[in-house]
């Protein structure tokens, strides 16, 4: 992210073509914001203090992600996770993640070469949609 000002966000809304709602910019402003991909429940949770509905979260990510702004991440265990496409031209596609099978932590691995190495894979094998490395983080192996 170049810019982190809330009127970026507008912006960056406005450009795909979505109205930018209040709602809709405290979303991608949370997500933005977040190391990690966070579920519907997550961002629920986060801006029901903000007067946001869950149905209306809901709705919001959709959208943001039809309009792509937002990624959406299932990562074996059938939970939706959201995460902000980040707008450094590197991006746009996936990259692999990390989940901790004891917490359920979940970590992006911003690892360029990987990444690299799964965009070549893309056009040999397929389409590589999701990566997902699974193990014990930091705090669970110790
Ligand atoms: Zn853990
Ligand atoms: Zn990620």
């Amino acid at each position: 992210m170049k810019d982190r000002k809330p009127s970026s966000i507008k912006v960056s809304i406005r450009e795909s073509g979505l109205r930018a709602t209040p709602a809709r910019i405290a979303t991608l402003e949370l997500l933005m914001e977040s190391p990690t991909p966070l579920t519907h429940a997550e961002v629920s949770a986060e801006l029901d203090g903000r007067g946001v509905d869950k149905a209306t979260v809901f709705r919001n990510l959709n959208d943001l992600v039809g309009a792509g702004l937002l990624r959406r991440a299932e990562l074996g265990d059938h939970v939706w996770r959201f995460e902000a496409i980040k707008d450094d031209g590197h991006d746009s596609s996936s990259h692999p993640h990390f989940v901790c099978i004891d917490c359920g932590h979940v970590s992006c691995v911003d690892q360029k070469k990987l990444t690299a190495y799964i965009e070549r894979m893309s056009n040999t094998i397929g389409e590589v949609t999701e990566v997902l490395l699974r193990g014990h983080c930091n705090d669970c192996s110790t």
